[in-house]
């Protein structure tokens, strides 16, 4: 983690947003789809001059929804699952900072909520994705096979839970700089000697 520390300080949501409803929007907007794109396509979704509301998405309609998100993949589902959102937090007058209230909300499963939990109101969580899941199984910080909640138990478990929200954005970072699938520049990473990934360097 000190090494992480220096490499990535204060390491920042990848996915552009100017309040919790905007980064619940954008984290459904990112399933199967880069977070590259998600930040090309929710500044057409969203208000430029002030932060998006759940009655800026309703206005929009649902034709108009579906296609600005189309470029980001199924988007028939992630039409639904924006709306309804909408609809739901304006019935609940703001996003919910709970794990269980989020996961009510259309469309939401574990994992997005535990990233706006953990981007947005900086609590302590641990949401693995595929760059995390595969770094900490080659760094031997995870044993876990394909099984991300395995992943994720298991890091947290050796992990204080202070750290695992900026660990969390750090592992993406890794993951995506250093740590690639296919590739990775063993041999400048800044846990070489650490890692206990049997091909390393190779
Ligand atoms: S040494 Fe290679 S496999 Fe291990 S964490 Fe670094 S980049 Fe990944």
């Amino acid at each position: 983690m000190k090494r992480l520390n220096k490499e990535f300080p204060d390491p920042q949501a990848p996915l552009t947003h100017r309040n919790a409803f905007e980064l619940l929007l954008a984290v459904i907007l990112s399933a199967q789809c880069t977070d590259a794109r998600v930040n090309t396509i929710t500044p057409l979704l969203f208000p430029k001059d002030r932060p998006c509301t759940p009655e800026d998405i309703l206005a929009l309609g649902e034709e108009t929804v579906r296609k600005i998100i189309f470029p980001t993949g199924y988007f028939n589902s992630k039409t639904k699952a924006i709306l309804g959102c909408a609809q739901r937090i304006l019935e609940l007058g703001q996003v919910p900072d709970s794990f269980e209230e989020l996961i009510k909300l259309p469309g939401v499963g574990g994992k997005t909520a535990q990233v706006v939990l953990a981007q947005w109101f900086k609590q302590d969580t641990f949401p693995v994705d595929t760059h995390i899941h595969r770094v900490a199984n080659r760094l031997g910080l995870a044993n876990s096979g394909k099984n991300r909640d395995k992943t994720e138990r298991q890091v947290k478990a050796s992990v204080p839970k202070e750290h695992w929200s900026a660990l969390h954005l750090q592992l993406v970072f890794h993951g995506r700089k250093t740590c690639t699938a296919a590739k990775p520049k063993c041999r400048s990473c800044p846990l070489n000697d650490l890692c206990l990934w049997p091909e390393k360097n190779l």
